[in-house]
């Protein structure tokens, strides 16, 4: 088993399978089920306690992974984070889970996973919160997995026992006493078809984005199913597309400043550009890598794409070429917006004046593709102008 990773046993043939604890599909090696793994909140995961797992008692954590990216006048930074809080109020026990979601193999809570599991009394936000305090006047924190981990501990004479590391926690919290499950597991599984025509959807299992090449729908698989999902394609500059590369397109509604079209962004940005008329009536979208990647080609890859005014249009008949996996959920992806403006802009402090005390909320948002040809070293994206190392993707899905 691959340290982090996740076991679960295939709902169809019952062998054990590894995957990734952020896949959207469940891909059975064995008996080629394909199916969309449908959380129904936030995924919950346990580590499996070494002994009396029937007896023990689950503890929640909030576990983050992502990027915090900060906006200032000097500019945007960015950095990964992977963090672990407590999500309940038992003393003496672990305020983190430390390396050990790193390091273990996780397994899905279901209905019929022996132990009692307790129910979080947090929210994940003073995590973030927590992530992003001190970090420079706008910040955003992106979280590519939010999940619950339980951590179990068990009484053995008194005592209340880490399951994990054995370590003594110290006598059992009276909470603890008579501890009764309060969680109860959302986790189900869909077959992993068209809603539409009932043909096998086609994509990575990374991928929370879906195709069906039979009736040439798109789809994407949130915790609440599998929904239909917008999709815009860039114009191919050449024939060949290597790979297409996606974008959460976001349009957006604003309060205290204006942003509908290309002209106020111009001028709220302080844009080196003179306003044309086309800036005038064209609504303006802000365009976010729906891909994990490091933090500070996330940040230039976000400036190139959404300042070009490249349009991408749906397309009667979907590409053939490989569509690379989006693993960023668009609610994350809207995170960001705020740092965005900031960073696209040459005149920070006057911006950071315009917007300040502002709101900026999607309003509606759709997957655009843009196309990207290969050369040994990078990934071209010609009419942006853009080079991306290959190996900054080859990073990004294997994170
Ligand atoms: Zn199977
Ligand atoms: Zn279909």
């Amino acid at each position: 088993m691959t340290p982090g990773a996740l076991e679960h046993a295939c709902p169809q043939c019952g062998a054990p399978v590894e995957l990734a604890d952020t896949a959207a599909l469940f891909d059975c090696p064995f008996c080629r089920a394909r199916l969309a793994i449908v959380h129904g909140g936030a995924p919950a995961l346990y580590l499996p306690a070494h002994t009396d797992a029937e007896t023990a008692v689950y503890l929640p954590y909030w576990r983050l992974r992502g990027i915090v990216l900060s906006a200032d006048i000097p500019g945007v930074r960015g950095r990964l984070f992977d963090a672990s809080l407590a999500a309940h109020q038992v003393p003496n026990t672990p305020a983190t889970l430390g390396l050990r979601p790193q390091a273990m193999t996780l397994r899905f809570v279901e209905p019929h996973t022996p132990g009692v599991f307790l129910a979080p009394t947090a929210s994940a936000s003073a995590l973030r919160r927590a992530q992003t305090a001190g970090e420079g006047r706008i910040s955003a924190c992106l979280a590519e997995s939010t999940s619950l981990v339980f951590l179990p501990v068990t009484a053995q004479n008194g005592r209340l026992v880490d399951g994990i590391s054995g370590d003594d926690l110290g006598p059992v919290p009276e909470v603890l006493a008579s501890p009764k499950q309060s969680y109860t597991p959302t986790l189900s599984f869909q077959a992993a078809l068209c809603p539409q025509c009932a043909f096998e959807l086609a994509g990575d299992a990374a991928s929370r984005v879906q195709i069906c090449h039979h009736c040439q729908t798109v789809w994407e698989v949130t915790a609440q199913g599998v929904v239909p999902c917008t999709a815009r394609f860039a114009p191919r500059a050449e024939e060949t597309v290597d790979v297409w590369l996606p974008f959460w397109s976001m349009e957006v509604r604003t309060t205290g400043f204006s942003l509908q079209t290309w002209a106020d962004l111009v001028e709220l940005a302080g844009l080196p550009r003179v306003v044309q008329p086309w800036m005038r009536s064209r609504a303006f979208q802000f365009r976010i890598p729906a891909f994990k990647i490091r933090p500070e080609l996330f940040t230039q890859l976000t400036q190139q794409a959404t300042l070009s005014p490249l349009a991408a249009e749906p397309l009667p008949t979907l590409p053939q070429d490989p569509l690379f996996p989006v693993t960023l959920a668009p609610q994350e992806a809207a995170r960001i917006l705020a740092v965005v403006l900031v960073a696209l802009s040459p005149a920070r402090k006057r911006l950071l004046e315009h917007i300040r005390g502002g709101r900026i909320q999607p309003v509606a948002y759709a997957v655009e593709y843009l196309p990207f040809v290969r050369t040994p070293t990078e990934l071209l994206q010609l009419d942006l102008n853009f080079a991306l190392p290959v190996s900054a993707l080859t990073w990004a899905r294997s994170l």
